[in-house]
Formats: structure tokens, sequence, C-alpha cells
């Protein structure tokens, strides 16, 4: 799918791209009416709740390590690593985002409770059995929520596709999601939760951004979104992983391969799972 690898060749130093960065605003960047007054969570405080038993969560995160000591203190959240700075509307972070998150919910208790990651896909209809379609793309909507609040923290503009998609859309011309697995990720997360960094690309002038690659993982599988700005989408690139009742599982050495979309080869278990289970698994295949 990213064909423009040699784009991201000479990464700029930090704060080259200051200049194009938008300030958050006060209103809601989702229905962008009412004002922003909740913060979204970057990870689920069920998931969070699951990963800490009774224990001390130790947190490598944004800013270093941190240490979250007893369910509590996952509420309070003194530190503003459970949750992003307040960009949403109470109605758009709760009320309207209710289905994502119970479509999300499932989905991480499967991630935590199978190998997903030596699989060639995952099954949506095991997942969400009748109503895969309408759950896969709900999962898809929780994924774009978590991401439209990591652009505004990282003040990159929020695409137009992203808040339609939102609010119904079942597709973003200009935008594309693939599941994934990431090998790096794996030897560090195990079964914790991880962001990856914000990517981005901008002209050579440096006065557009030309596209977005952002990620996030249950463990090591997660959902790798890209965006591109006009006449920058390649002409393949891959279908959305919400369409197919059992997409196919991208995988990656690491992220620095996430961000250019250059995939590895499976492993042999999964490939010879995908010739036994020839042709249910559909191909969104990135590269
Ligand atoms: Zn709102």
């Amino acid at each position: 799918m990213t064909r423009n690898r040699g784009k991201s060749r000479n990464m700029p130093p930090l704060g080259a791209f200051d200049h194009l960065k938008v300030s958050p605003r006060p209103l809601c960047w989702w229905c962008l009416e009412r004002p922003a007054t909740t913060g979204e969570h970057k990870y689920k405080r069920s998931d969070l709740a699951r990963m800490m038993g009774d224990d001390t969560l130790v947190w490598f995160g944004d800013r270093g390590m941190r240490e979250l000591r007893g369910q509590g203190a996952l509420k309070r959240d003194r530190y503003g690593v459970v949750k992003f700075q307040k960009s949403m509307c109470a109605v758009c972070n709760n009320t309207r985002s209710q289905p994502f998150d119970r479509a999300y919910d499932k989905f991480s208790d499967y991630l935590t409770s199978t190998r997903v990651r030596i699989l060639p896909g995952i099954d949506f209809e095991e997942i969400y059995g009748a109503s895969w379609q309408t759950d896969t793309l709900d999962l898809a909507r929780y994924y774009a929520k978590h991401f439209g609040c990591r652009m505004v923290r990282s003040g990159m503009p929020v695409p137009k596709s992203l808040r339609t998609f939102l609010d119904g859309a079942d597709d973003m011309p200009d935008a594309h999601m693939a599941l994934v697995t990431t090998d790096s990720v794996h030897r560090v997360a195990g079964k914790g939760l991880t962001l990856s960094a914000d990517f981005v690309t901008v002209n050579p002038e440096r006065t557009k951004f030309r596209s977005y690659v952002l990620a996030a993982y249950v463990g090591a599988v997660g959902v790798r979104y890209q965006w591109w700005a006009e006449g920058q989408k390649p002409d393949e690139p891959g279908s959305q992983f919400f369409h197919f009742p059992m997409p196919v599982l991208n995988c990656f050495k690491d992220e620095k391969s996430l961000f250019a979309g250059v995939t590895r080869k499976p492993s042999w278990f999964a490939r010879f799972s995908q010739w036994l289970s020839r042709p249910a698994y559909r191909s969104d295949r990135l590269s």
C-alpha cells in the first residue's frame, strides 16, 4: 500500500513540523458543536484494571515511567497517563461512542485469551457472531476515535473522513485501517497495552502534511491507521479490515516497517493455517 518509502528516509529534526500543528480548540473535535469538557481514555480502564489486578501497574508511557498503585489511582489519573487532554464533549465521548466501546471490549477480551499473533488473521464471526458486520465497523470506530484524540494531542488536523466515519459512514476514502502485529512491540509489551508513535510525512517545502500513520495495540496485535492528503493516496491502498469477516493480520518486524507499510512474511504456522482455511481469510494485505 505505501509505496512512498523514500519520503520517510531522512527523518527531520524534532520540532520541524511545529509550524504545521493546530492548537486544541475549545469545541469537541468530533461534533464541532459542544464544548470539549471530557478526555477520552488512552487505554480503557477495564483493560488496565485487568492487567493490574491488585498489584501496582508500572507504566511506560509518553513521559517516562510511572507507577499507579491500586485501582483508585486509575480513577484519579494524577499523571494524565490514563486519559487524553479534554478534547471531546460528554455526549460524543460517552453516549455516542458506547457501541464502539462494547465492540472493543469483546475484541480486547478475545485478544487477551487467544494466541492471535500466530494466526493468519482474525475471525470476527467468532468474536461477534451474526452481528459481525456492525460490530466490526464499531470496533474500527473505537480506533478512529482513539486516533482522533491522539491527532488532537499531537496538533495534527483531524481528517473530515474520520468524523464522518464516526457519524456512521462505512468507509474512509482517504484513509486505510489494517490489523497488524509487530515483533518489536511483542518483545517489550507482552500482554500489555502500547501506543506506537504518531508518524507524519510532509511535502518537501514543509508547508503541508502529506500522510499520517498511527497504531495502537493490545499486546502486540492492533490496528494501523493511515491517512493521505489529496493526491497522495497510492492506487492500491488495500481494503479496510472492517469490511471482512476474517481479515488478514499483517506482520511487521518493527515500527519503522509498520510506518512504511512493509510487511514481513507470516510465520509458517500462519501460512499453513491460511492454506488450510483458504479462501476463508480475505486479503486486506498491506504489501
Ligand atoms: Zn461532541
